[in-house]
């Protein structure tokens, strides 16, 4: 991975061969999208894909900067939340990029948080049997994750994430002058990705961000933004199929996707808190197992709670059971032959993939965290 800081923005490179793409990080990079997508794509046509909140705020400035650049933008604005990555959306979304005349190398932008990422980008990847796509992520957590590393998706009532593909983006701009406009709570949610790269293997990132405090959610925002997408980066590269190392970035997302299943997905969670709370419950579930330190997970706790992230399953509004709880795991993707695989860790910055936690510890972990058993 090259991490290059110019005089303007930063740039992560993603070397994938023939699917290489770079990640440009930096304020205002919306006025210069236009030129970025042109010199990487030609000036084909675009279908900007965006919420009804991002819309009003960032929508204009990027179909001016592409026109700027001889690019014909049209758009569709789907409805904001988690309820826009369901099949029906897709299918309209499908059908807007039809209608509106695009051809197969014609391109897909997202210009959005991960909602509009995962939906885009699956619809890039089907419309037209694949188009392009180009990634402008408006949230803090869609910078620092989901814009890299080509997973697309939309939910199934089954479960969250059930029905997708792996179809890498062409370019991605992560203008953190949008984060401006971001509520604090999903500036927070965001934050909780950025955290887990520190923890699940690079020590020193996290002691950089603790040490910065609650100001992390504030200060420095492109150098961890920058981090975070050159570690994601590295770990995609070497497994980009998610056949081994890359199930380490599911750090706390068993736990998180359990949580968001039990709640609904009615926007008393999101994503990026109940992660929050997945990375304190997969240290203290592996101080508890015997695994790390429990002053490592005190650390981790610590930091999380000074930005303000739900620390304790009582943190929500939310009411959870220990069985209810385990039944959302055992649908997880990451279950195989019926066991539910865990991200533990032996220290902060050392993470591992784990099958070897039984039913009944999992039970009394969770117990012990203070849910009901029933
Ligand atoms: P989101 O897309 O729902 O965005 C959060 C809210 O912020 C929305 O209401 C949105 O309208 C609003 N918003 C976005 N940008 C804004 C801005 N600049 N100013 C003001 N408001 C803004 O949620 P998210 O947290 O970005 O993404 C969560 C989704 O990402 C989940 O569906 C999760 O599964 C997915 N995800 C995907 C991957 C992946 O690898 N594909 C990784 C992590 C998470």
């Amino acid at each position: 991975m090259t991490t290059a800081t110019l005089a303007g923005p930063r740039k992560v490179h993603v070397p994938l061969g023939e699917r290489a793409y770079d990640v440009l990080i930096g304020g205002d990079l919306i006025a210069s999208a236009g030129e970025e997508v042109a010199a990487r794509l030609g000036r084909r046509r675009a279908m900007i894909v965006t919420d009804d909140v991002v819309a009003p705020l960032h929508l204009g400035a990027l179909s001016a900067a592409l026109a700027d650049a001889g690019i014909a933008a049209v758009h569709h604005i789907v409805r904001h939340g988690e309820g826009s990555k369901s099949l029906e959306v897709l299918a309209r979304t499908v059908e807007a990029i039809l209608d509106a005349g695009l051809e197969r190398r014609d391109v897909v932008i997202a210009l959005g948080g991960g909602v509009v990422g995962d939906l885009a980008g699956f619809a890039a990847a089907v419309a037209r049997r694949g188009m392009p796509f180009v990634q402008v992520p408006t949230t803090l957590l869609a910078q620092v994750d989901s814009s890299v590393g080509g997973k697309t998706g939309v939910n199934a009532p089954q479960g969250k994430n059930l029905v997708g593909a792996f179809h890498q983006p062409s370019l991605v701009i992560a203008d953190t002058a949008t984060l401006s406009t971001l509520p604090e709570r999903h500036r927070r949610a965001g934050y909780a990705e950025c955290v887990k790269v520190g923890l699940l293997g690079d020590a020193a990132f996290f002691d950089r961000l603790e040490a910065l405090g609650a100001r992390a959610l504030t200060e420095r925002i492109d150098e961890a933004v920058a981090t975070a997408v050159a570690a994601k980066a590295a770990i995609v590269v070497a497994d980009e199929r998610e056949h081994g190392q890359r199930a380490l970035l599911n750090l706390g997302h068993t736990f998180a996707h359990a949580v968001e299943h039990c709640a609904g997905y009615d926007g008393r969670v999101v994503h990026g808190e109940a992660v929050g709370l997945g990375l304190a419950l997969a240290f203290r579930l592996s101080a508890r197992l015997g695994l790390c330190p429990t002053a490592d997970a005190a650390r981790v706790e610590a930091h999380l709670a000074a930005v303000g992230l739900p620390m304790r399953f009582s943190d929500l509004l939310v009411d959870l059971t220990a069985a209810g709880l385990r039944a959302a795991m055992a649908q997880d993707k990451k279950v195989e032959d019926g066991v539910v695989r865990f991200i533990l860790v032996n220290r902060i910055g050392d993470a591992f993939v784990s099958s070897s936690v039984t039913p009944d510890a999992l039970s009394a972990f969770l117990v012990d965290e203070g849910l009901p058993a029933p």
